[in-house]
């Protein structure tokens, strides 16, 4: 047996409760792992409200890290003992558990456990968004939404360090600031000023080269504002409810703009393509360029508190859930 986090019906954070789960041992292909740390998203929160779609009842969580304590049929690749990390395998709100290997990378000596759960997905999102989605560079100039998230703090920074002039958004004076120590050139509080306008005075009137969109209904159509003519608009989340349709001809309108919306797990869907990614991750980390900040630690059983801190704002940075 273990302990985990199981939703039975979908709803508020008070659906997210711990209970004890019977472990088997490990499928082909899969290892089991006693996890130090899970990371908390709010795609979780997706999944737990139904916005995104699974079958009840069901573990939640995506992300973790934790030593490989036994091994399935046919497992090569990985020993008992290894330091591993995963972004996208379903179940994670647990203490220990057993994963398919082709969703494991292996942990470099230098990070913790804890900073792997807490960067996997985020820092794999940055990595993509920055330099596959779009290709940043020096002289780019980009807009990125809520610039002190858990994403956001590690996009600034990577995005400096590829030498882009990087604006933000962010939703109070203290997320500011905590933006602009991490990479950001200007941080705009988009609860109080015209975000668009902004970043048009910021750009001379030109606009950015790419707006990354995370929050959805809210910044949306007025994210399109801020791009220069032929510029990529990318929405990757929801923060605060999903883009409702909208007619391509607006893209027209606004300039012949592009747009995508890109998820990470069609990124990292091959073992080459999550190797190149995580690696790129473990890189920048280990260069001291990114700093993963773990803002918000909770236990396990306390998941719900987590989920309410998350969706109400509250959080900054990275969360961590200890089993
Ligand atoms: P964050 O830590 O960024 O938390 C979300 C932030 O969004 C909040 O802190 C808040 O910042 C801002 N926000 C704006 N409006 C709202 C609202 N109405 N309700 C709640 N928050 C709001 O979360 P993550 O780092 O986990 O994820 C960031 C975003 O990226 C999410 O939308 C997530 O779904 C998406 N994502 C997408 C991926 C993909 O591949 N497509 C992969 C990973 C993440 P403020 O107070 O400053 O406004």
């Amino acid at each position: 047996m273990t302990k985990a986090i199981v939703i039975r019906s979908l709803g508020g954070p008070e659906v997210l409760k711990l209970e004890d789960v019977v472990l088997e041992a490990p499928g082909p292909g899969e290892v089991q792992i006693r996890q130090a740390a899970v990371g908390l998203n709010f795609i979780d929160v997706y999944f737990r409200t139904g916005l995104y779609k699974t079958e009840l009842p069901f573990i939640p969580g995506k992300e973790g890290a934790g030593i490989v304590t036994a091994l399935g049929e046919g497992v090569t690749e990985f020993a008992v003992g290894d330091r591993v990390a995963y972004a996208s395998a379903d179940g994670a709100y647990t203490a220990e558990r057993n994963v398919a290997t082709r969703h494991l990378v292996r942990v470099p000596d230098g990070i913790s456990l804890e900073t792997a759960a807490a960067m996997m997905l985020k820092g794999m999102t940055a990595q993509y968004l920055l330099l596959q989605t779009y290709q940043v560079k020096p002289g780019s100039v980009i807009l990125f939404h809520a610039a002190a998230g858990g994403v956001g703090l590690i996009a600034g920074q990577w995005a400096k360090a590829l030498g882009a002039t990087v604006i933000g958004t962010a939703g109070s004076q203290a997320k500011i600031d905590l933006a602009l120590a991490h990479g950001y050139d200007h941080v705009i509080d988009y609860g109080k000023e015209d975000f668009a306008a902004r970043v048009r005075e910021l750009t001379d009137g030109k606009g950015v080269d790419v707006v990354y969109d995370s929050v959805g209904k809210d910044t949306f159509p007025k994210s399109l504002d801020c791009l220069k003519p032929r510029g990529l608009f990318v929405s990757f989340g929801n923060s605060s409810g999903p883009v409702e349709a909208f007619n391509m001809g607006l893209l027209a309108q606004k300039g012949s703009l592009f747009a995508t919306r890109p998820t990470l797990f069609a990124y990292i869907a091959t073992r080459e393509a999550l190797d190149a990614c995580a690696n790129s991750l473990f890189d920048i980390v280990q260069s001291n360029k990114v700093r993963i900040n773990i803002n918000q630690t909770y236990p396990l059983a306390d998941a719900g508190r987590a989920h309410t801190d998350l969706e109400t704002r509250k959080t900054s940075g990275t969360t961590l859930l200890i089993p």
